[in-house]
């Protein structure tokens, strides 16, 4: 509801407190600019803002008062549909009294004993400023789902907060929802709309315990500004679980990324970092709650120049592929069967760059798609000319990522790039990983599905990192399974590990899928492997990942180890 007024009389204040000497001080400033009007307790102010709805601009409310406090005051006005629209301004000497008022809809407060005098003059003509015509304190700023605050006036009320109170220290925190594009697709809006409204009733139980503001900012983040907690993992399992009790079959997961407050730093920066936090626990389930730190601010800093650095990097052919042998290790000697293609960025300034750290950056943003592109193509390239120059076919194995399966022209492109090469569709593998299958499950077993028609064969990735399930395995589209280095770490040391991994070659071998063991390094990792039936290996035991030239010394050695076999 807009509150027409006319701009040529004087506005009217009302003026509530207890104390003479308050409405004194109060009523000598404001009477500058504005006909003002007084109360000495809540009942008494709820009648006169009745009396005035419609030509009151502004309530200044003292919260500790007889017969009625100023909490009273509020809620029954948030209560009634007309009153709400008048702003209010607490007048408090209580800090944990402040962030309450504000739950309760105060636009503003200003502290006992009063700030200066063009202070006071200054806030009250803000906020009915802001008030008249332009923004309103109403309904109109609440999210309706989850009932918190819109981003726009959450945004406005922590700049207050920090603009007014700078001896108030508040923390930033960003909740995010993983994937929460799928948890819609998945279950249906319905069930992602009760998850966020779950969200938004856990975050207001939450501040109505400590004190603190939140929003919804876009379908699927939460902004919350609070005063400091000791233990944000408490927080984030609070919500955690909430969610988890919604439904015992779908499982959503949260993030959360907090800066923690320093001196002179504003929100809008502080929701930056908190987020910049957040996106960093993206996708790493082990750590879903990330607080921004010195090294996160560095590694900040270095991914937005690596981002920056990307094209040139293209174009510059800064990226070179490597590629690592993977063995068949049930012949005597071990036979080279395949190699996988990795990326090497060798940067001008920065040096070699691993992909374990600008891949997860460039995957974030779908950059990753340049990149993979490239590698494609080198590796068909590689294929087609080890073909030529040795007379052999030995198949290589790229990385397909998540953002390359929502490309539609995906399927299109990789056929062409085996066609233009003269390939066969099996000397071209495909790395899909193991999170992609859970992830975006309906689209990624759709483009799975056709890769596979045409004769792509399709290797799992990093199996037994993620959460898919040893027994959904045998309905899932996959020829080749590539178990997680984790597994082998402690092969030799861990009665678990071992039982493990003999468990999942068994299941793998019933369900007629070959297993590739990564992270291979050492002749008893080897042996146990072998013993148990593992059939392929890629791991620096072996080689490390090599520079073609390099790699054709493996190639020659193997003609030479055939020819002496026969
Ligand atoms: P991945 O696909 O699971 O690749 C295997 C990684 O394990 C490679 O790391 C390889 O160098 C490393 N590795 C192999 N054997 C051993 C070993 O015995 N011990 C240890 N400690 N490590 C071993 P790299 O090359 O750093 O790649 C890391 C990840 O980056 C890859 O994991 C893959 O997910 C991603 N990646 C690499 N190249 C590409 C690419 O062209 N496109 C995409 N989308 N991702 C890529
Ligand atoms: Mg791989
Ligand atoms: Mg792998």
């Amino acid at each position: 509801m807009i509150r027409s007024k006319q701009i040529q009389k004087p506005q009217k204040v009302l003026v509530v407190d207890d104390q003479e000497i308050n409405r004194d001080v109060l009523g000598v400033t404001l009477e500058e600019n504005y006909e003002v009007i007084y109360a000495c307790d809540g009942v008494e102010a709820l009648e006169k803002i009745r009396e005035n709805a419609d030509s009151l601009s502004l309530v200044m409310l003292d919260i500790f008062m007889p017969n009625m406090d100023g909490f009273e005051v509020l809620e029954k006005m948030n209560a009634d549909d007309e009153l709400k629209s008048i702003p209010v301004i607490v007048l408090t000497a209580e800090k944990s009294a402040e962030l309450k008022a504000l739950q309760l809809g105060a636009a503003d407060f200003i502290t006992k004993p009063f700030d200066l005098h063009e202070v006071i003059l200054a806030r009250a003509g803000r906020i009915i400023e802001l008030s008249e015509g332009r923004r309103l304190i109403s309904s109109a700023e609440r999210d309706k789902l989850t009932t918190l605050y819109t981003r726009s006036f959450f945004l406005e009320y922590a700049s207050s907060l920090f603009t007014y109170h700078p001896d108030m220290h508040l923390d930033a925190i960003v909740l995010d929802i993983e994937q929460f594009h799928s948890v819609n697709a998945l279950n249906g809006r319905d069930f992602g709309n009760s998850v966020l409204a779950l969200i938004g009733g856990e975050i207001r139980a939450f501040l109505s315990e400590t004190d603190g503001i939140a929003c919804r900012y876009g379908a699927d983040r939460f902004d919350i500004y609070c005063v400091h907690q000791d233990d944000y993992q408490a927080l984030l399992d609070r919500l955690q679980n909430k969610v988890d009790d919604l439904s015992p079959n779908v499982r959503v997961r949260l993030r959360m990324g907090v800066k923690e407050w320093v001196e002179g730093a504003d929100p809008v920066t502080m929701f930056d970092h908190a987020h910049a936090a957040c996106g960093m626990a993206r996708g790493d389930y082990k750590r879903p709650l990330m607080i921004y730190d010195e090294n996160m601010r560095r590694m900040e800093l270095k991914n937005q120049r690596l981002l920056n650095d990307l094209r040139a990097a293209v174009e510059e052919k800064q990226f070179t592929v490597f590629y690592q042998p993977k063995y068949n290790i049930q012949c005597d000697p071990p036979r080279l069967s395949s190699a996988e293609a990795l990326i090497r960025w060798k940067h001008p300034e920065l040096g070699m760059i691993s992909p374990g750290e600008f891949v997860p950056l460039f995957e974030g943003n779908g950059l990753i798609r340049l990149v993979d592109n490239f590698v494609w193509r080198e590796a068909a390239a590689q294929i087609a000319e080890w073909k030529k120059k040795f007379g052999v076919s030995l198949p290589v194995s790229v990385n397909i990522s998540r953002a390359d399966v929502v490309d539609t022209t995906l399927v299109d492109r990789l056929k062409k790039l085996v066609l233009d090469n003269g390939l066969d569709y099996r000397e071209v593998k495909l790395e899909v990983t193991e999170s992609a299958y859970t992830d975006n499950a309906g689209q990624l077993l759709d483009v799975v599905g056709r890769l596979r028609t045409i004769g792509f064969e399709i290797e799992m990735d990093d199996f037994g990192s993620g959460y898919s399930s040893l027994n959904t395995l045998s309905s899932m589209p996959v020829d080749v399974l590539k178990m997680d280095m984790k597994f082998v770490r402690n092969l030799e040391n861990s009665d678990t590990d071992r039982r493990l991994v003999k468990l999942i070659l068994d299941l793998a071998r019933y369900l007629g899928i070959p297993v590739v063991t990564e992270g291979v390094e050492t002749d008893g990792q080897l042996k146990i492997l072998r013993e148990a039936g593992c059939e392929f290996v890629q791991g620096y035991y072996f080689s490390r990942p090599l520079p073609a030239a390099e790699f054709e010394d493996l190639i020659i050695k193997e003609m030479n180890t055939e020819r002496n076999a026969k």
